[in-house]
């Protein structure tokens, strides 16, 4: 068990194909058992995000958000971990409650992505990667016409921190 952190990289996301994109290329570091916590205000683009991830660990159905649901998973169309995407928004007792969504798959064997899980998930595994979303403030957009319009580009922020000794040798820089 171990509570230490590798240094955060912060990278520039300039619209939701980039941040799809992104996700992608994450997949790929990716394998069963991790976990991956999405930290973002309400359309900060972790849904977006975790669409990319499906696409890029081949996985059977399109990521939606999981707002009326709590957890949905995602079998591989190969064979790779299932992915579980988690919004913990309303997983009131956190773990326990996670425990007791029964869900039909092993979250050892699965890559699990958690939407809202701070203070709720983190005992799951002792490592996790970390992705904190923020909006670039002031930013003007590139597309679209109204800012916070669905179709409109805007800056984001992504800050990736990898906590416990899996991701301490992963160079989250190359991702
Ligand atoms: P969340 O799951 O964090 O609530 P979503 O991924 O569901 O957010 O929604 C993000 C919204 O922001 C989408 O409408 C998307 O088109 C828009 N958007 C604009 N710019 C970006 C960007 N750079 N990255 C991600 N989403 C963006
Ligand atoms: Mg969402």
């Amino acid at each position: 068990s171990s509570s230490s952190s590798s240094s955060a990289f912060e990278l520039t996301v300039n619209s939701p194909d980039e941040m799809r994109e992104l996700g992608r290329r994450l997949a790929g570091q990716l394998r069963a058992g991790d976990l991956v916590m999405l930290t973002g205000e309400l359309g900060a683009g972790k849904t977006t995000l975790t669409r990319g991830l499906g696409e890029g660990l081949g996985v059977r159905g399109a990521v939606t958000s999981p707002t009326f649901v709590i957890a949905r998973v995602h079998p591989s169309l190969g064979d790779g971990p299932p992915l579980v995407h988690v919004d913990a928004y309303r997983l009131g007792g956190g773990l326990d409650d996670m425990e007791d969504l029964d869900l039909d798959v092993s979250l050892p064997e699965s890559v699990i992505v958690v939407e809202w899980g701070e203070g709720k998930v983190e005992e799951l595994t002792d490592d996790r990667l970390h992705l904190l979303i923020h909006r670039s403030v002031g930013t003007v957009p590139s597309r679209g016409t109204a800012p916070g319009s669905p179709d409109t580009d805007e800056v984001r922020h992504v800050t990736l921190t990898g906590v416990g000794e899996r991701w301490a040798t992963v160079d989250l820089s190359a991702v």
